[in-house]
């Protein structure tokens, strides 16, 4: 049997992290150099929610600053991966019947990039983006994970990019970092013990978990990337979580890990 790669959700937390050297990239870097390398990266960022699904067929897909007041620096960053259209087009034939958009005028946006420079600096593996479907329940997401898992035995790296605890409203911006607030813990805690417990059904239903659910999680956008990688676990595989820590009070920097790396 092929090696299968792991699936990986990462907090992305503040853009700010593309550049910096904190606890958090390190660990992104640690992950990078202890998978076996992929031929090619589908990834699931919050920041693509869209009416549609769709999938990215560029050869050579744009870097997108999809911010505003940052400073300039970030604003140039580049993440020259290049795409792959086999593999949009294999995505497509395994969500048929599902209608999947091929699609040309998105590229490659900062919960992609932002973490994708400390896994993989050299952009040298294909990346491929994949969009939420915004108008779809939490349950449509977790289906499309499944039909997905099988590129994991493809050499494909499964990348959801989000937040658990994703509230912007109670987020500390600046150099003031607070303790993280008893809701974000708590409603971590229980997440993480559902994933251990394999009770995926509860997260799906997020919304019947509860304040510290709605709470952390005001939209779902920064959630759903979490619900495609969990659903790609086989029997018996181990989750894992290589990065933790909570920012600015509000922002949870939880990565699961599903599967096993070759190192880790
Ligand atoms: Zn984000």
């Amino acid at each position: 049997m092929s090696k299968m790669l792991p699936a990986i959700f990462l907090g992305h937390g503040n853009p700010m992290n593309a550049l910096q050297n904190n606890t958090y990239t390190r660990a992104w870097s640690r992950i990078g150099q202890a998978l076996y390398r992929p031929r090619a990266i589908l990834s699931i960022s919050a920041h693509w929610f869209v009416p549609e699904t769709g999938v990215t067929i560029a050869t050579s897909p744009r870097t997108i600053h999809d911010f505003g007041g940052f400073p300039q620096e970030l604003f140039q960053v580049q993440y020259p991966a290049p795409g792959d259209p086999m593999l949009a087009r294999k995505v497509q034939q395994l969500l048929a019947p599902l209608e999947v958009s091929l699609d040309n005028s998105w590229g490659l946006d900062h919960g992609t990039w932002s973490v994708l420079k400390h896994l993989y600096p050299r952009a040298d593996i294909p990346v491929v983006q994949l969009s939420i479907d915004e108008s779809k329940p939490a349950s449509f997401h977790f289906e499309i994970g499944k039909r997905l898992a099988p590129l994991r035995e493809d050499g494909v790296l499964i990348l959801g990019s989000g937040n658990l605890v994703h509230n912007l409203r109670t987020y500390a911006w600046g150099h003031h970092m607070p303790d993280p607030y008893d809701w974000a813990i708590r409603f971590e805690t229980s997440a993480k013990e559902m994933m251990l417990a394999g009770e995926f059904r509860q997260l799906i239903h997020y919304e019947t978990l509860g304040p510290e659910a709605l709470l952390s999680i005001p939209t779902p956008d920064h959630y759903l990337p979490m619900l495609y990688v969990l659903a790609t676990r086989q029997q018996g595989e181990r989750i894992t979580f290589p990065v933790e820590g909570v920012d600015g009070g509000s922002i949870s920097m939880l990565a699961v890990q599903v599967g096993q790396s070759s190192l880790l």
